[in-house]
């Protein structure tokens, strides 16, 4: 059984014969741990602190449960006028009682639901020789179900009793008492009736009664207002169920009343119209609803992963990819001086893909790396093709995804394609995002130090958009700082763009380093980045990316223009 335990509290236990009187200074004095009680061997382990006093108790006679009584059934002792001394407990008690075989007791709605029908605030526990092994009260259970999360949204004129039981202070008690056995309430409201309005002055419980009782004071000569405690506990009625909860608990009580902007009575709420806001069916239902579908999204998203994961590797093994090649231009020297190798999915069945859809997905599971030698393989064959061509000497920037970085072995891997193609290193171009700079900072250290030595240029990709400063940055031995073209939009019309790109481009020259503008798309944005010194731009203006074809022929086409 997987219940919580703490809401089952040791019952106060005592036989049919037993005196009132005993019974009386039990439910008002009694903590649980003091009372006279016996308990069943094979007791179920219960709550320990149980600093309340026994709102009932449980009546047993030949090791079964015969009866119980309530504060309620003392309350209706008091007006039939009956000498404590002289009545025994069977006199007064409840019979039959509601109750719960612990094997039953799977879940706290079950107990709950058993109380709501009922309309009771004790429920036994009973094993299966039906005697009392422990006790599950409203409070604890309201408590247990914490309901802080459903009863923010709500507020107390959905829920308040606005048929409020009152009377004048001057009423004695007994009346008091008679009027709560008759309608059934556990309090009235002691008023000042102002005719058209009703201002809220004290009340009395049922625990009071029972307690003045037990002094053995006579009901008949007290009044209401010599005993009724006050000042009242009050709330609006816009003000929220979580607040009514709150209130309850740090002042320990069970009821409030609602009083409206001349501090009239309105209403009152109990802790059973707050307990009542918690639909247990609903909440569990819904629960099991939420729980279900986040399971079953989580089947989808594993299920669509693998699938897509497989269709990347089957991508890879058909020769689906293909290289784009993106041109950068010197505004000064009006020239193509590089490109950037941007990969393109052409999958039979979806059509082109981007590289930010499956570019994470590779990396998770791992294709990246064989991806990349195949990235930087095809780059590499390119560059001799285009040499061959007759093409001038261009460097191509190739993306490198973080993963692929931290192999141990990615500088001798480019080494031997470089071998392999014969081609310089300085062709080669790799470009890095901030991010990957900040993790592993030792083994990002020692990769930087090997390409160094093997002449491969390092860019810093996107700069500006990761957690990096350029003062950071000088750790590391790179070229270029390629700046985000989140910097470079609008970087004529947007004044902190503007800021931000001028003061990037001045820093890098004095630490000696190239600027590449990302994204240039008009010519007001050229325009400023070559008055703010920065020469070197990559964007629609100049291309879009460009398929191995297309770009020879745009390098070809521009240097004829150039002549
Ligand atoms: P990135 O490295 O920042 O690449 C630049 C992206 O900006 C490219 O998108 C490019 O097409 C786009 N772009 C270029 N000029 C402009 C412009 O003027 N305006 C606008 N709005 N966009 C422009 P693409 O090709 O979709 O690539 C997206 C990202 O995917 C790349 O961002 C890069 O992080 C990644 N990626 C692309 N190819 C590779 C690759 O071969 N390997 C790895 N690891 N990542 C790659
Ligand atoms: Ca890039
Ligand atoms: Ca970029």
């Amino acid at each position: 059984m997987n219940i919580d335990k703490s809401i089952i509290f040791s019952p106060c236990i005592l036989t049919p014969s037993t005196s009132l009187n005993e019974a009386i200074n039990l439910m008002t004095k009694a903590k649980g741990s003091s009372c006279q009680v016996s308990y069943s061997d094979h007791r179920i382990p219960t709550s320990k602190n149980v600093s309340q006093t026994s709102s009932c108790i449980l009546i047993v006679e030949n090791k079964k449960l015969v009866g119980i009584l309530t504060e309620r059934d003392l309350v209706k002792l008091t007006i039939q006028g009956k000498i404590l001394q002289n009545t025994v407990i069977s006199e007064l008690m409840t019979t039959p009682v509601i109750s719960l075989p612990y094997e039953e007791f799977s879940d706290l709605y079950i107990a709950y639901n058993l109380m709501r029908r009922h309309r009771i605030r004790h429920l036994p526990i009973l094993d299966i020789h039906n005697y009392p092994i422990g006790l599950v009260t409203l409070s604890s259970l309201r408590q247990t179900l914490s309901p802080r999360y459903f009863l923010r949204f709500r507020e107390i004129d959905e829920v308040m009793t606005r048929n409020v039981i009152w009377d004048v202070p001057s009423t004695s008690v007994m009346e008091i008492a008679k009027k709560m056995v008759f309608n059934k309430v556990s309090c009235v409201l002691l008023v000042e009736d102002k005719s058209d309005i009703l201002i809220p002055l004290g009340i009395i419980t049922e625990k009071d009664i029972i307690q003045f009782q037990s002094l053995e004071l006579n009901l008949k000569e007290l009044t209401a207002e010599q005993v009724m405690s006050c000042p009242l506990f009050c709330l609006k009625p816009e003000n929220n169920l979580l607040q009514v909860y709150q209130k309850m608990e740090e002042s320990r009580i069970r009821r409030l009343v609602i009083t409206g902007e001349k501090e009239e009575l309105l209403g009152i709420i109990t802790e059973t119209d707050l307990a009542n806001m918690i639909d247990p069916i609903e909440m569990s239902g819904l629960l099991e609803i939420l729980q279900h579908r986040v399971n079953q999204l989580e089947d989808e998203k594993a299920f669509l992963l693998e699938k897509q994961g497989l269709e990347l590797h089957q991508a890879l093994e058909e020769n689906q990819f293909e290289l784009y090649y993106q041109p950068q231009f010197n505004l000064r020297k009006k020239n193509v001086f590089g490109a950037e190798a941007l990969i393109r999915w052409n999958s039979p069945e979806k059509g082109r893909i981007p590289p930010t859809e499956f570019i994470p997905l590779a990396e998770k599971i791992g294709l990246i790396i064989p991806l990349g030698q195949w990235i930087l393989e095809t780059a590499c064959k390119q560059i001799k093709d285009w040499q061959k061509e007759g093409l001038p000497n261009l460097e191509i920037a190739i993306n490198i995804s973080s993963k692929q970085f931290h192999q141990p072995n990615l500088a001798e891997e480019i080494l031997n394609i470089l071998n392999k193609y014969e081609i310089e290193p300085q062709c080669l171009k790799l470009e890095l995002t901030e991010s990957l700079l900040v993790q592993n900072i030792d083994m990002t250290l020692e990769q930087f130090k090997i390409l160094k030595k093997a002449k491969i240029e390092i860019s810093i990709d996107d700069f500006g958009t990761g957690y990096a400063s350029l003062g950071y940055l000088q750790h590391f031995d790179f070229n270029t700082l390629k700046i985000d073209r989140s910097f470079v939009k609008d970087i004529h019309k947007n004044l902190k763009n503007a800021a931000i790109t001028s003061a990037i481009i001045r820093m890098a020259k004095q630490l000696g380093f190239q600027v590449v503008a990302e994204g240039v798309e008009t010519q007001e944005e050229s325009d400023f980045l070559y008055a703010h010194g920065c020469e070197l731009i990559q964007g629609y203006l100049i291309s879009r990316p460009l398929s191995a074809r297309d770009f020879s022929k745009f390098i070809t086409a521009l240097s004829e223009k150039i002549k």
